[in-house]
């Protein structure tokens, strides 16, 4: 069983209200193999929200607003369902300051990636889940 970043099935909870749906993906869920996650949604943002990133260990907001506190809710959230239904792999949105794995942004908001991990990528990965990105399948 796959822990899943929701957007990638198609689920519209990306900061801008879309997805970003990868078939493959679709096609996990359908078989029944994927729990579909959204960690910001679970850590209590709304959709659409303003986009974040990372910056010396913080999540701030494009406005400025330190949104750590929801990051980290939502990343502790998908640890327990992981673990409450025994997944070891997650599939995981490249990139996004909760989902990324390997490169993020740099938290200027100028599209500028740097080697790293999202806050619930990084959760997981420390607690021996294998975590790879839909650039990876
Ligand atoms: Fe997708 Fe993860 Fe962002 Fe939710 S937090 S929209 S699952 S990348």
């Amino acid at each position: 069983m796959f822990i899943i970043s929701a957007c990638l099935a198609g689920i519209p909870c990306r900061y801008n209200g879309e997805s970003k749906l990868n078939k493959d993906i679709r096609q996990l869920v359908r078989d029944g193999e994927a729990i579909l996650v959204c960690p910001e949604q679970l850590g209590g943002l709304t959709t659409p929200r303003k986009p974040s990133e990372i910056k010396n260990g913080l999540v701030i907001d494009k406005d400025g607003k330190d949104v750590t506190f929801e990051f980290k809710k939502g990343a502790n959230i998908v640890l327990k369902i992981a673990q409450e239904y025994g997944c070891k792999r997650a599939i995981l949105k490249s990139r996004s300051p909760s989902c990324g794995a390997g490169e993020i942004y740099d938290g200027s908001f100028s599209s500028t990636l740097v080697q790293g991990n999202g806050i619930t990528a990084q959760l997981l990965i420390d607690n021996g889940i294998k975590v790879i990105t839909e650039d990876e399948l």
